[in-house]
């Protein structure tokens, strides 16, 4: 059997690796070895691949058999390229070690630069360079950064020490001590190093070599590595890569550097260098804040040709990488060295330019804009308002809650939604703050600019009902405490009162204090072209899930392509609605039932009128109603007294009748096709409203499409049942009105039986809809409602990869609907199928609903555009796979046993 290979070198115009070999040589040693094939004049080093760390971390440490012959054999490969020698007293080489994951993750080790230095070679260094304070500041760093990251030396007791030397010197800056001050430094710092660790400071190279390349392996399972991991969702890594490669000098004089610069203005896109630069220093002194760094444009005046040289090099990485991409360099006596580059991270706004601007410089083709330049959550950020971060103090955060819904919003505090209502029809601009929200808080919440809450997760009400409206919101923000009763809420450190401005950032989860600026939203011009070409490489229609002809118009205007969920429930809201409502729900017989929904037939017909005309002849699929009818009573004594009152009948019958019908388990109880199964009148009175609100549309000569929906079907007989009502009913309205309409009747597979059974459904069905939050409940057993109460810990500790509700979980769940949908297909291969759960508008789950073969996605207006992109992408996606021959993971394997 070959050797196996764990050293992969670059360097002096070629390399073993490429770009393509991220999984295994991380992100920044596949980057190096690329920019070396490229010809970029970059520093001659070696990786270890990440294949070793995971052996490392299996085996507690030890070195797989065969590694430390290919470290020293990549040594010489150094040597031999730079003409230096590891350990030599005249003719030093110096390695920095740098560790480097798939993903980038600062969690991890920091880098250990100027290693192989020791009392004999650094006076070599200073020989050979001419330069002994040179030499001696590498040293010093050298024992502070080994002394630091691979043996835990507290940073601060090596910052004593200089900031000692520096005191009784009577100077502020690094650079203004001299050669004998730095020589005095090594002393100290060495001194720093014994009392710290016990031991003397290591002498040999290769001893040092070894130590620092345990510590990058060891820092892989580092508590701040793998809580990082943690936080980020980052799994499926096999650990990190080291990276060996020589050194070079920012620090040897005034004609040297080092720094950092983006190739386009990551916050707004525009084409131009940005970024900072430091003369005579090295490595992270430009982000350490040791001195004021420089803007990079200023190195144009003081080095004029390597400015020249950065800006050529600059455009070659983003041809090559078609991205904007984020470089680190260093400056060696007027030469110029690129020492990692990656693509750039941006705000939405620049991603959006960036990928205009790349088109038109024809860096890339339209295709691949849509692919890589802008991620979902770019988007995101362009459709709400923007806080300006730099205007936020650190002193003015408040705290911090989950970003349960993007975007800023500025207003006065108010603690109870009717105080929210009564302040915004005065013209204030108010933000609700509530331990937690409850469906009786909607009208406040709608007044409101934004919402708080101190209890509650991801999927809690407040954070549910504010993604569907668009509105920012900060949920279960623990650093608060809300008292009510004194109309405060505190920090511990600062307490806000009823009528204080506050703002809060919805995509961040933050909360501060006081009156922020906030930007509205703007659509450019870069926003609608990048759009158009989104649409020209989809073929997933996006449907919104809009309830009022103001969302639904809304919904439109961000493309959607249709209504793929009304639901009917939010129309039986409002002051004469719930009345019949109410006296619909405690009617004794189906008379008095009728006579109260004739009432309401009026009015969910002008509804459906109205979201007829919004979507102009797009499809819309109205879900017939759905929960429980104990959720339409009060529940207050108050509330029940009046509604008695109301109904001309005794306060202790209502009770009576509100108590029989509470459920243990309403979720599966009374309700969906059960309720329209044991009343029919309610679904005929649906029928009726959608149909004839259909028929008065086509009476205008304008297009309809409308498609009913029968929810929480789980047996075929169930939706038979129920469309035999609809039928009739139909037959009915087409002779009243001389007139007819196409009309579809489909249903929700929501329930883990529909999905089993979904053939015997399909052959009664014209569409199938996945209601996927259902369907999660009833998969996992997890009532969404109480699920807040473990979710958080399954996700810690990585019992659950995701949160279910809001990423599709494809083993499970997602079994289910494809099971569905071939199920379905079996029977009529032209079926319509799509999904209309919360998981519609997040990109993965678009993807995956893409790759089953679904017509559409259906998601809430705001996401619309955000799932346009993810569809998009899906399809482009699955093609570059198909068609490349994936190069990557391609020498991955075995060498764990
Ligand atoms: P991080 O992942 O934290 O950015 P790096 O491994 O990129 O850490 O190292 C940080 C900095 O150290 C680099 O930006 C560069 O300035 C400096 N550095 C790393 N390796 C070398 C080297 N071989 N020669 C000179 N400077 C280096
Ligand atoms: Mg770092
Ligand atoms: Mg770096």
């Amino acid at each position: 059997m070959d050797r196996k290979k764990m050293v992969y070198k670059f360097g002096g115009g070629s390399a073993e690796g490429d770009r393509a070999m991220k999984q295994l040589l991380g992100g920044k040693g596949a980057n190096l070895a690329e920019m070396s094939s490229i010809g970029l004049p970059i520093p001659p080093g070696f990786t270890i691949s990440t294949e070793v760390c995971q052996y490392y971390s299996k085996h507690k440490g030890d070195w797989p058999e065969g590694l430390e012959e290919q470290v020293q054999e990549a040594i010489h490969h150094i040597e031999d390229l730079m003409d230096l020698e590891f350990g030599d007293s005249s003719n030093p080489l110096l390695v920095s070690v740098r560790s480097g994951a798939a993903q980038s993750m600062p969690g991890m080790m920091d880098t250990v630069l100027n290693l192989g230095l020791n009392d004999k070679s650094v006076q070599g260094l200073a020989a050979k360079t001419d330069n002994e304070r040179f030499a001696f500041d590498c040293y010093r760093r050298f024992i502070d950064m080994f002394g630091g990251v691979v043996m835990q030396v507290p940073h601060e007791e090596f910052e004593e020490a200089i900031q000692g030397l520096k005191d009784e010197k009577s100077v502020e800056l690094d650079t203004e001590l001299g050669v004998e001050d730095m020589k005095e430094l090594v002393d100290r710092y060495k001194a720093v190093y014994r009392k710290s660790t016990g031991h003397m400071f290591p002498q040999n190279p290769s001893e040092q070599l070894h130590y620092a390349i345990n510590a990058v392996f060891g820092s892989w399972d580092s508590n701040r590595a793998i809580k990082y991991r943690r936080i980020n969702k980052i799994t499926g890594l096999l650990g990190t890569a080291v990276n060996v490669q020589a050194m070079v000098y920012g620090n040897m004089g005034d004609d040297c550097a080092t720094g950092v610069c983006f190739t386009r203005n990551p916050s707004d896109g525009t084409n131009e260098l940005y970024g900072e630069f430091l003369i005579n220093a090295q490595g992270e002194d430009v982000v350490a804040g040791i001195r004021t760094p420089r803007n990079i444009n200023e190195l144009k005046e003081v080095m004029s040709d390597t400015y020249h040289e950065l800006r050529e090099i600059t455009h070659k990485l983003e041809r090559h990488y078609q991205d904007m991409q984020d470089i680190e360099f260093t400056i060696q006596q007027g030469k110029l060295f690129i020492l990692q580059t990656r693509n750039g991270k941006r705000t939405g706004k620049a991603a959006v330019k960036i990928a205009i601007d790349m088109v038109d410089e024809v860096i890339l083709k339209k295709d691949k804009a849509v692919e890589n330049l802008v991620q979902p959550n770019h988007l995101d950020q362009l459709l709400h308002p923007q806080l300006d971060e730099s205007s936020v103090k650190e002193e003015e955060i408040l705290g911090k809650g989950l970003p349960a819904s993007p975007g800023a919003a500025v207003g006065k505090v108010v603690f109870d939604s009717e105080t929210a209502e009564e302040m915004k029809a005065e013209g204030e601009s108010v933000i609700l703050v509530r331990i937690e929200t409850s469906p009786e808080d909607v009208g406040g919440m709608s007044a409101s600019e934004g919402i708080l809450t101190s209890r509650g997760g991801m999927t809690s009400h407040a954070a549910v009902v504010a993604r569907g409206w668009g509105k920012p919101c900060v949920a279960g923000c623990g650093d608060i405490i809300i008292n009510y009763e004194n109309q405060i809420f505190t920090n511990g450190k600062v307490t806000v009162h009823a009528g204080d401005w506050i703002s809060i950032d919805g995509a961040q989860g933050m909360v501060i204090n006081g009156k922020k600026e906030v930007e509205p939203p703007k659509f450019d011009d870069n926003y609608h072209t990048f759009m158009k070409w989104v649409d020209t490489f989809r073929d997933m229609d996006v449907r919104t899930n809009a309830d009022t002809p103001e969302d639904a118009a809304k919904a439109r205007e961000y493309g959607a392509q249709g209504i793929g969920l009304a639901r009917t429930e939010h129309m039986f809201f409002g002051d004469e609605r719930i009345k019949a409502m109410r006296r619909m729900i405690i009617s004794e017989s189906e008379e008095e039932r009728r006579s109260a929904l004739e009432a309401l037939l009026p009015y969910q017909k002008q509804d459906f009128i109205e979201i007829f005309e919004a979507m102009e002849g797009l499809p819309v699929t109205v879900r017939l109603l759905d929960p429980p009818l104990h959720e339409f009573l009060p529940d207050e004594d108050e509330e029940i007294a009046a509604l008695a009152e109301d109904l001309g009948i005794k306060e202790a019958d209502l009770k009576r009748k509100i108590r029989l019908l509470s459920e243990f388990n309403p979720m599966l109880g009374h309700r969906g096709c059960r309720l329209g199964i044991t009343y029919p009148e309610i679904t005929e009175m649906q029928a009726r409203a959608i149909l004839e609100a259909a028929v008065e549309i086509k009476k205008q000569g304008k297009e309809v499409q409308p498609e009913i929906m029968i929810p929480l079907v789980g047996t075929s007989e169930e939706f038979i049942h129920e469309r035999h009502v609809i039928d009739e009913i139909a037959e009915k309205v087409f002779e009243e009105a001389e007139e007819t309409v196409e009309f579809k009747v489909g249903t929700m597979i929501e329930i883990p039986r529909a999905a089993i059974v979904a053939d015997k459904i399909a052959s009664e069905a014209e569409f199938f809809s996945f209601g996927t939050n259902d369907l999660t409940q009833m998969t996992f057993g997890y009532s969404r409602d109480d699920a807040g109460k473990f979710l958080e810990l399954y996700l810690n500790e990585g019992i659950l990869k995701h949160d279910p509700f809001q990423v599709l979980d494809e083993e499970g769940v997602g079994s289910l609907v494809r099971m569905a949908v071939e199920k379905g297909h079996s029977v009529k291969p032209d079926l319509k199928m799509g999904i209309c759960g919360e998981h519609g508008g997040d990109p993965s789950s678009v993807a995956f609903c893409y790759s089953l073969g679904l017509n559409y996605v259906s998601c809430s207006p705001y996401r619309v555009p955000v799932a346009r992109l993810a569809a998009a992408q899906a399809r482009l996606r699955s093609e570059s796979t198909a068609s490349s021959t994936r190069g990557e993971d391609k020498k991955s394997g075995e060498l764990v046993s």
